[in-house]
């Protein structure tokens, strides 16, 4: 399978006046073509900088290091107008909050249509013809109607589609979704991942879902990476995860699962700043030895000693 993404060493930090944030901190991975890769891990573990990273919507106080390869293309060595092609056209982002990514005075209608006019440069009445069906296919009925409306008619689940409906109506190669199901009741929860398969089977995307909800990822992934304090510490088929997880942070999260004991994570998400030396997760962890403590485990599937 071809490799749509590749991240080499990436590096993410924020600079500030007396501090340096390590957002993201040597991360490498890959995407593969038509594959839903899940990037999980807690809130703050650097993985919505991540895929802001990818499509440079990042401030200017960010440092940035290491290669961001789409089909070969090095998006952090490429012009802005470069970006703004492949950005809309080829990778699509479906942002976090459908409350605010909708513009509240422009009927969503025209929200939809305007990468299809942008980015393939078809004109208003077809797009919105385009739009009419997709409505349809994301389940917004009647969509004749709700075409013409603005967001606030919407239901959240209905604006939370629109989002994914503008995201992918130009057939991106690429979707990189940001916490798809962050406000969405439970219920709702499993429509937006049989939405997302019903993507993946139809126009077969390469997917990048960034997400701390794990059984959306379970129904959805095909990898897993795992995030911890700006590192990835787990690569894996999405089946092996779930089933047999091998890093301890890994192990930790399912455990807190509330199908699985609803065990909390002792301890807490460690500092950006002065991240623990070693391995990250050695305050957190109970097999921790001598050697955690002060040698940081290799990058590998695994990142951790108990593998090396
Ligand atoms: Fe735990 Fe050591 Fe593995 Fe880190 S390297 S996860 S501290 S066993
Ligand atoms: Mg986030």
């Amino acid at each position: 399978m071809d490799e749509v993404l590749v991240v080499k060493d990436l590096h993410v930090h924020f600079v500030l006046e007396n501090m340096t944030v390590k957002a993201v901190d040597g991360v490498s991975f890959h995407v593969s073509e038509g594959e839903a890769l899940a990037l999980i891990g807690e809130s703050g573990s650097g993985k919505s900088v991540l895929g802001m990273t990818i499509l440079r919507l990042l401030p200017e106080n960010v440092r940035v290091g290491g290669k961001i390869l789409f089909n070969g293309l090095n998006l952090l060595e490429l012009p802005e107008e470069g970006l703004r092609e492949i950005r809309g056209r080829e990778i699509a982002w479906v942002p976090q909050n459908p409350a605010t990514s909708l513009n509240p005075v422009l009927r969503v209608g025209i929200q939809i249509a305007e990468p299809m006019e942008v980015h393939m440069g078809i004109d208003r009445k077809t797009a919105i013809q385009r739009v009419v069906g997709l409505l349809r296919y994301f389940d917004i009925n009647p969509a004749e109607k709700r075409v013409n409306q603005y967001p606030h008619q919407y239901s959240g689940g209905m604006r939370q589609r629109a989002l994914v409906a503008m995201g992918t109506s130009t057939q991106p190669r690429l979707i990189i979704a940001d916490e798809p199901t962050k406000g969405v009741d439970v219920t709702k929860k499993v429509r937006v991942a049989e939405l997302f398969r019903k993507i993946k089977k139809n126009s077969k995307p390469s997917l990048l879902i960034i997400t701390h909800d794990l059984p959306f990822a379970e129904r959805l992934a095909d990898r897993v990476a795992v995030m911890y304090c700006g590192q990835i510490v787990e690569v894996c088929d999405a089946r092996t995860f779930f089933e047999e997880p091998l890093h301890p942070y890994s192990k930790a999260l399912l455990n807190s699962l509330p199908s699985r004991g609803l065990n909390p994570i002792k301890g807490y998400s460690p500092s950006m700043v002065n991240p623990p030396e070693g391995c990250r997760f050695h305050p957190r962890c109970d097999h921790a030895t001598d050697k955690c403590l002060k040698e940081p485990p290799f990058d590998g599937e695994v990142r951790c000693w108990l593998y090396a």
